[in-house]
């Protein structure tokens, strides 16, 4: 069996507790407008640019079967998104490694084998492995198998999911689950339908249904004048509250996902969009708290 794997971070510390291996699964079926790993978003593998290791020899637009790839004097190599066909064919062309592709086929053993290397490190510090995305659950036969293989081994597992998957994908999970991290972004279903391309509705049953029977966090991305109003924190923290969820973390926003949609021929949609400043963040942390729910800034 084999995932679509887009990235192993290492040494992580903001994806759960201790420090951790972050495997991160490719494809999303969500089309957050602040996503920040926007190349995590479509299926298959994909191209991307890095416009500064770029010579303009040309010889990815001589293999490009689309006419997809031009040369101009002062922009340099440019790419007609609209005409390619992910077709990948002038990634090995470019020997400067301007050209790369995200998502790589992996087996649950080689990601094993490196999330093991760093099993010293979990055992000092409470870490463990933590399957983020794109959604995880999209390939959830690969991420069962992997979760249940770790914690064979004795790994912590944690799971980061949009919580929008169907509840009995879920529920094959608890067994081998130390801990679910779900998004909750907005408790406003027509915000939610507007920022992320689908409901709230799933997500908020699935909340209701798996929280009272697996240790979750909440995670909220914090975006001022989005879902950063005292009364929205204090409703998302009753809830909380009422499931036993053991921590809610804000996640302020940040622009990191602008540069890499330039590089994947995607647009960015949240022009203007800001973080709210620290004295406010604070503020929701103690409505938070108020509530009787843990809760912490970025991790
Ligand atoms: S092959 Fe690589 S270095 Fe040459 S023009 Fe294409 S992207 Fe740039
Ligand atoms: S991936 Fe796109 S740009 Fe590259 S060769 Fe194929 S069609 Fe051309």
């Amino acid at each position: 069996m084999t995932g679509n794997v887009f990235n192993i971070q290492r040494f992580s510390i903001h994806d759960g507790p201790g420090i951790r291996t972050t495997v991160f699964m490719k494809g999303c079926p969500l089309r957050c407008s602040w996503c920040s790993n926007p190349e995590s978003q479509r299926f298959e593998p994909q191209l991307i640019v890095r416009d500064v290791k770029c010579v303009r020899c040309g010889a990815c637009a001589a293999v490009c079967p689309e006419g997809a790839i031009t040369l101009d004097g002062e922009q340099g190599r440019r790419i007609d998104w609209e005409r390619c066909t992910q077709c990948l064919q002038c990634v090995p062309a470019c020997i400067y490694e301007s050209l790369g592709v995200i998502g790589r086929l992996m087996t649950v053993e080689e990601v094993l084998d490196e999330v093991v290397r760093d099993r010293v490190f979990y055992k000092n510090s409470g870490g463990g492995m933590t399957v983020s995305g794109g959604e995880a659950m999209s390939q959830y036969e690969f991420v069962t198998e992997l979760l249940g293989r770790a914690r064979a081994l004795g790994l912590h597992t944690a799971l980061d999911t949009t919580g929008f998957a169907p509840l009995e994908r879920y529920e094959a999970l608890l067994p081998v689950l130390d801990l679910l991290m779900m998004d909750v972004k907005t408790l406003d279903p027509a915000l939610h339908r507007e920022f992320t391309g689908v409901d709230n509705e799933r997500i908020l049953a699935n909340a209701a249904a798996l929280a009272p029977r697996v240790r979750t966090w909440f995670r909220i991305p914090l975006i001022a004048g989005f879902n950063d109003s005292a009364r929205e924190i204090r409703e998302l923290a009753a809830l909380a509250s009422r499931l036993g969820v053991d921590k809610v973390s804000l996640l302020p926003y940040h622009e990191g996902g602008r540069s890499k949609a330039g590089q994947i021929g995607g647009t960015y949609r949240m022009d203007g969009a800001s973080a709210p400043d620290d004295e406010h963040t604070q503020r929701l942390i103690e409505i938070i708290a108020q509530a009787g729910v843990a809760a912490s800034i970025g991790h």
